[in-house]
């Protein structure tokens, strides 16, 4: 066998897939599905996300790979693009999404709001290297971080912004500021290049309109309304059934190439192969793709290369627990009219934020009900993966329930609790340190390749995207991957966009 890939989350299965049908390769996977923490479940009346809820729809790779799937994606609601934060009363506030409602919102103090305005005289390079919490209170000031930062991070990352690094979560982010001096200096060449791909958008679209009405027929109105489109920012998406689809059809194309429940229990290596430890039997390969979660890495790696393993073992991820809950709609007061709401560590509550699961795309549960789904746990309160049920839906029926105006003595009429320990991995600020190490350890490794959500970017696109670029690389150095360019930084697609 020539490539052994291990692990069949997403980041291996889009690694698989673009290898291409007649690559010799195959895929093992300890569970018995395909998808790692992309689960859909059904519920009384539809279903439910247990992992990752939507995708941006802006990625191209995303975008491909559905199409190479022919899987049509089911757009969001326009509501979908409104969220709320609570302020700090408790009270759900929409965060603001344009400069006369950032400076209209009650979520941020007129003194707030001037510091978060002074950002372009900020000094351009201090706190690149800190975490995100220093490099935001240095740019927006305080009150910005502690009210928008904070929550925004517990919703990405489950994490805490004094904890992570500012250049491995958001190294796009950085970049404009070393670029450009600032963010406003930033935003405002982007707006720029926007406006003259639609400029360009717009004429080509002409152009195909003209050549199609002389060719006769109706061809120009896809391409403007894609040219306006690519003007605004990214949408979410989901599939009809859910993302779990995603994995699934990646795993039907792959067919016998994929082996469910075959957990790999070790790796040797010898001058010429790697030897793949199965439970009752063992492979060999000659190129190795790990997409397995950090500590499952450094175990299999331990005796083979101590201090990449190490590397991975000094990794630290958060717990994550999904609540998803379902009420009568009439239980409810709150329009529940956006993506969902979060909640900034400063109030002290014991969730992170509700996902308005019904409201983000359609087709979640019946009409008379509404589906959410509260995030609990994380950097803030990782010892709730181990509280009892019962803990976990009084505070939602409670603690949520109050802040969405639940009728009193209301309750969700029906739940699910799935428990994600050491789910997303911690970008801490040893992050960017620890992947150039990673790097030049594989670079004495050839024909090692490591994949993951622990690597380059947590969200699902950045995962397909990074897997992708890595695949085509090594079918077109049709060999082992080479130390150059099994693992190239160049090819990163951290969360910038999240
Ligand atoms: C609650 C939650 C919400 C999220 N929300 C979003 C979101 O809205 N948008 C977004 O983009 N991302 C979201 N994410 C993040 C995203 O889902 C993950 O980062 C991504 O799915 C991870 O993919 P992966 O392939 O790196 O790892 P995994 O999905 O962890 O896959 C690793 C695979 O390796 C297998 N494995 C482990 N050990 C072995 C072994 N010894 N042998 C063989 N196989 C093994 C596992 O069984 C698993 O299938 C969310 C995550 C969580 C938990």
């Amino acid at each position: 066998m020539r490539t052994v890939v291990i692990g069949a989350g997403i980041a291996g299965l889009a690694y698989a897939h673009a290898r291409g049908e007649g690559a010799d390769l195959i895929v093992l996977e300890a569970r018995e599905v395909a998808g790692g923490l992309i689960r859909t479940a059904p519920t009384p009346d539809g279903h439910v996300e247990l992992g990752p809820e939507a995708l941006q729809d802006n990625a191209p790779e995303t975008n491909a790979l559905l199409d190479e799937l022919q899987l049509a994606p089911l757009p969001s609601r326009a509501e979908a693009a409104k969220r709320f934060v609570l302020d700090a009363a408790g009270r759900p506030r929409a965060l603001p999404s344009n400069p006369s409602a950032f400076l209209r919102s009650p979520l941020l103090s007129w003194r707030g709001k001037l510091r978060a305005l002074s950002e372009p005289f900020r000094a351009r390079d201090r706190a690149l290297d800190g975490s995100v919490a220093d490099f935001l209170r240095h740019r927006v000031g305080r009150e910005v971080v502690e009210r928008l930062v904070d929550p925004a991070i517990s919703g990405i990352y489950a994490g805490d912004p004094e904890l992570l690094s500012a250049r491995a979560c958001f190294p796009a982010v950085v970049e404009m500021v070393e670029r450009h001096g600032s963010l406003f200096a930033g935003l405002r060449a982007r707006g720029r290049e926007r406006r003259a791909a639609r400029a360009a958008g717009t004429a080509r679209a002409a152009d195909l309109a003209s050549a199609a009405s002389a060719a006769g027929a109706a061809g120009g109105e896809s391409s403007s309304s894609a040219a306006d489109a690519a003007s605004k920012g990214p949408a979410l998406l989901s599939l009809p059934g859910g993302l779990q689809r995603l994995p699934e059809a990646l795993a039907e194309r792959l067919g016998a190439r994929l082996r469910l429940n075959t957990p790999v229990a070790g790796l040797q290596r010898d001058a010429k192969a790697w030897r793949i430890q199965l439970e009752a039997d063992a492979l060999t390969a000659d190129e190795l793709v790990l997409a397995v979660p950090a500590p499952v890495g450094a175990r299999l790696l331990a005796q083979i290369a101590p201090s990449l393993s190490q590397q991975l073992a000094s990794m630290r991820a958060e717990n994550v627990v999904s609540v998803a809950h379902r009420w009568a709609r009439a239980d409810l007061a709150h329009p529940l009219d956006g993506f969902g709401v979060l909640v900034p560590s400063s109030l002290g509550k014991r969730h992170l934020g509700t996902l308005f699961s019904s409201s983000i795309v359609p087709g979640r549960c019946g009409d008379e009900h509404v589906l959410l789904r509260t995030l609990l746990g994380g950097a803030r309160r990782p010892e709730l993966v181990d509280a009892p049920d019962a803990e976990l839906l009084d505070i939602v029926q409670h603690e949520v329930g109050e802040l969405l105006d639940a009728r009193a003595g209301a309750a969700p009429n029906w739940s699910l609790i799935t428990r994600w320990p050491n789910a997303l991995p911690r970008y801490d600020l040893e992050q960017p340190a620890r992947q150039h190490a990673i790097d030049a350890a594989l670079a004495e490794l050839p024909g090692l390749t490591i994949l993951g959500n622990h690597r380059r970017g947590i969200s699902v696109n950045a995962l397909i995207a990074n897997s992708r670029e890595t695949a085509r690389e090594h079918a077109a150095g049709a060999g082992a991957p080479s130390a150059d360019h099994a693992n190239p930084a160049s090819h990163a697609h951290g969360d910038h966009d999240a």
